[in-house]
């Protein structure tokens, strides 16, 4: 395994609609386990593969599993996932405002209207169809990683975009965005 760069958006790729995985070899296990260990090491709670310069259709998500993060995120904690040709097939009617930042925009944060839940299908590393229930937090990141697939940052649809050292009276929204830097 290996950290590899997270590109940043003056690199086109993270602007391009990515292509779907056809390929389950073992060159996309290598992608699967480097973005694997290159979100841990960030750290980060998502990544998706344009992030590190590979246009195709593949996330991976993992929130925390401290004591806090166990208590509010309950079985999805620690759950590693690995998505290829990720589709939102059913989302609630609810928007909810909630702060996130990206990987790919270090320093920044911003307010981001998100579903409060979907359902994700897929396939997992071996190509095997997978469907996924997420709602909250683990609903918002994959929304965040889905996005990045279309070439879309999360700066282009929040509401308010800002330096969270910069401002102190933002500090619990900066604590809480460094829980869903994806
Ligand atoms: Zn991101």
């Amino acid at each position: 395994m290996a950290i590899r760069t997270i590109i940043q958006p003056d690199n086109p790729t993270l602007r391009k609609k990515a292509i779907r995985v056809q390929s389950f070899d073992r060159k996309f296990q290598t992608l699967i386990d480097d973005m694997v260990e290159t979100m841990l090491d960030a750290p980060g709670v998502g990544l998706a593969a344009p992030q590190v310069g590979v246009s195709q259709r593949l996330i991976v998500v993992r929130l925390q599993d401290d004591e806090a993060s166990k208590e509010e995120f309950g079985e999805h904690a620690g759950v590693l996932y690995a998505v290829a040709n990720p589709e939102i097939i059913k989302h609630s009617r609810i928007l909810v405002e909630g702060i996130e930042a990206c990987l790919s925009i270090p320093g920044y944060a911003g307010k981001v209207d998100r579903y409060d839940s979907v359902v994700i299908t897929g396939l997992d590393r071996h190509g095997k169809p997978i469907r996924i229930k997420a709602k909250d937090w683990l609903a918002r990141v994959f929304q965040h990683e889905i996005d990045h697939l279309e070439g879309k940052l999360y700066i282009d649809i929040a509401t308010e975009v800002f330096r969270p050292s910069d401002q102190d009276d933002e500090k619990d929204a900066a604590d809480k965005a460094a829980q869903t830097t994806s």
